[in-house]
């Protein structure tokens, strides 16, 4: 009878309303800072954006769209789930030597309970993922990204004891589940300004159609795609 007649209290249950609502909000925004420091873009020094791409190494397709970028002159950071990597070091190291940045997007990408893991799971995501990177010849990591933007009570002190910091994104194609390049350029195109952290995916059957379609009509506009220094962050 928590709403009864009798009840005497209802100021305290508005604020367990208002304290569960901004937990979840905390938890599931993310762009979010409450619970971990996000950085949502990047001081350019002229039409700059940042290319960011989860989900990856995709084996053949990561080879492939590394050599269409090159083309292109463009370099991207690749956040990695450590599982698809520690599988296919190779393409993790082809990755690097062509320019890019790898950074970590968890070890095993709990989508449904990243918010939940206790402290001993959550650094095993993380350190795992780390080791994954380092056997594949990333000698500095940064950078983390969870997945679908997760938070996590105890990630921000376990992310500063690693030297590392968390990346959210300004601007993402939605591409996630579907991948539908008509689609997913129209929406970066619309929304992207310098300074922008891009939000793209691997692994989806069009993804590297998409991701190069976003580049060369971002080219176009002006664009020109850096990995920024961590001091160039905000
Ligand atoms: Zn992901």
């Amino acid at each position: 009878m928590l709403f009864g007649t009798h009840f005497r209290y209802p100021w305290l249950v508005a604020t367990a309303v208002i304290v569960h609502a901004c937990f979840f909000y905390a938890i599931v925004a993310p762009s979010c800072g409450w619970l971990v420091a996000v950085a949502t873009r990047f001081r350019p020094k002229g039409s700059e954006v940042w290319l960011t791409i989860d989900d990856g190494p995709d084996g053949e397709a990561s080879l492939r769209l590394s050599e269409e970028m090159s083309r292109r002159g463009v370099q991207a950071t690749f956040f990695v789930k450590g599982r698809n990597l520690q599988r296919q070091p190779e393409v993790g190291a082809a990755l690097v030597a062509a320019g890019h940045s790898l950074a970590n997007h968890t070890q095993t990408h709990p989508a449904h309970l990243f918010w939940w893991l206790r402290p001993g799971p959550l650094r095993h995501e993380i350190d795992a993922c780390n080791e994954a990177l380092r056997s594949a010849g990333v000698s500095v990591i940064r950078w983390f990204r969870s997945p679908v933007g997760l938070k996590n009570i105890f990630l921000e002190p376990t992310l500063l004891r690693r030297g590392m910091r968390y990346v959210g994104w300004s601007v993402r194609g939605k591409d996630g589940v579907t991948c539908n390049p008509d689609d997913v350029a129209r929406r970066v195109r619309s929304n992207v300004s310098p300074g922008a952290i891009v939000l793209l995916h691997e692994g989806r059957e069009r993804s590297n159609e998409a991701i190069l379609r976003v580049i060369d009509e971002l080219r176009e506009r002006g664009y020109s795609f850096v990995i920024p220094a961590d001091e160039q962050l905000v």
